[in-house]
């Protein structure tokens, strides 16, 4: 029989949260720290995901922590080490004239924490961005320092730090239990067992299944998220910057990827699902003619698009679209990190400093109080300038 392992902290998730999260805590001097990953680092959701770093957010907290995460991923070898492959491209963001009030507000908030982001007139937009058309748009804002990294060599880079510093992960080793005896834990995989004062969910949209094994149901839900690449007759070029488009019904946002073809994915809610192994790459022919058309209106040259690539991804959202961080109560030494939707990626490298910080009995330097889960109950809900959705 399998010796029953000892850690003095355990992270369920090899995801870019889990990476960052054990990289901090190493960082920070914990010691004898365990990452538990049932498949490899970087095959959940993070695996599928844009990796865009804009912060352009309306909740303060929020734009706080991309503001300050972008500083980190512009530097990412000197202050963690390794390549996320940053490519800064600058962020456009296309409004009608109902949505003035709440662009200008992100403005002014970004122009406080030191984002450069104004208004351009379309003429200074086609300079930077010589494909788009802008008749229907009311109000164009940009800003230079957003960019986009690569998902899994940001992660590979977290988790590859935090070993150099001493963090073990286990590999193909999903949690199957957990029993809490006193103020020890113990996590049943297959691999054996392992015995540890202080867990740290982070497993992504299958927290579920974590809350469920100490009986409690986190607040959040599952929705798939399809994203496509497509292709013109030349390149899209590596630096044009991203673009989220709020005059198309579905808040679409396209970059540009590897290969010189378009990213393109949705800010909307995406399709619910109840279990997220339900999830599968398939795309409808449906969804790619839509935004097929929505992409041809926005820029004319891609009126005869190809569609190289599309996949699914899971997004795990919360009732405010912001994550849930911090303990658990009633269950001491239990924390938990869900709930990222479509931030997680942008917010990875703050929200694990902040985490360990919080974790070590330290005061974070980005805050995170606010992400407890109690907000639900004590009515203390974040509230967006948009409403409810991926700019919250
Ligand atoms: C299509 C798409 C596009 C996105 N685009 C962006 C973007 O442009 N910018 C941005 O900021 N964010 C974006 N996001 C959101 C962002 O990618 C996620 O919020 C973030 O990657 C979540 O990371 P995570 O570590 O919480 O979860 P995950 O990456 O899902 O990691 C959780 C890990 O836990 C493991 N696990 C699960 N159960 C167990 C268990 N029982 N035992 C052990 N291990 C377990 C899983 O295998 C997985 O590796 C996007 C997401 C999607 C899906």
């Amino acid at each position: 029989m399998e010796q029953q392992k000892t850690a003095d902290f355990i992270i369920i998730g090899g995801g870019v949260i889990g990476c960052s999260t054990a990289y901090n805590l190493a960082n920070q001097g914990a010691k004898n720290v365990v990452v538990l990953e049932k498949g490899e680092i970087c095959t959940g959701g993070t695996a599928k995901s844009c990796a865009i770093t804009r912060s352009h957010y309306s909740i303060e907290a929020n734009m706080r922590h991309a503001v300050e995460s972008v500083k980190i991923f512009e530097n990412f070898d000197e202050i963690v080490g390794g390549d996320p492959r940053f490519q800064r491209s600058g962020h456009m963001i296309l409004g009608s004239e109902d949505f003035r009030p709440q662009m200008e507000k992100v403005f002014r908030m970004q122009n406080k924490y030191g984002i450069d982001t104004h208004a351009l007139t379309p003429a200074e937009a086609n300079e930077l961005h010589p494909l788009l058309q802008f008749e229907d748009v009311a109000l164009i804002g940009y800003e230079s320092r957003t960019g986009y990294c690569d998902p899994y060599l940001t992660t590979t880079a977290y988790a590859q730090r935090a070993k150099d510093l001493g963090v073990t992960f286990y590999t193909g080793t999903p949690v199957s239990g957990i029993r809490m005896n006193g103020a020890n834990k113990t996590l049943e995989t297959p691999q054996g067992g392992f015995e540890t004062p202080t867990i740290i969910l982070a497993a992504g949209p299958w927290t579920h299944a974590l809350g469920k094994m100490i009986g409690v149901k986190f607040p959040y839900e599952i929705s798939k998220h399809k994203v496509l690449t497509l292709k013109i007759d030349y390149p899209y070029e590596k630096d044009w910057p991203i673009v989220k488009d709020l005059l198309t019904p579905e808040k679409i946002y396209f970059r540009p990827d590897s290969g010189g073809v378009v990213l393109v994915g949705t800010g909307d809610h995406g399709e619910p699902v109840e279990d997220v192994e339900a999830i599968t790459d398939e795309v409808e022919m449906e969804h790619v003619e839509r935004i097929g058309k929505r992409m041809a209106n926005r820029m004319p040259a891609f009126a005869d698009a190809k569609l190289v690539r599309s996949w699914t991804g899971p997004y795990d959202i919360p009732p405010d679209w912001c994550p849930i961080i911090g303990p658990v109560s009633g269950f001491d030494g239990v924390t938990v990190a869900v709930g990222f939707s479509g931030h997680g990626f942008k917010l990875a490298p703050t929200i694990g400093e902040s985490l360990a910080q919080q974790i070590l009995g330290t005061e974070p330097r980005v805050p995170i109080e606010m992400y407890d889960m109690n907000r639900f109950e004590s009515g203390k809900m974040m509230h967006g300038a948009y409403g409810i959705g991926t700019l919250a």
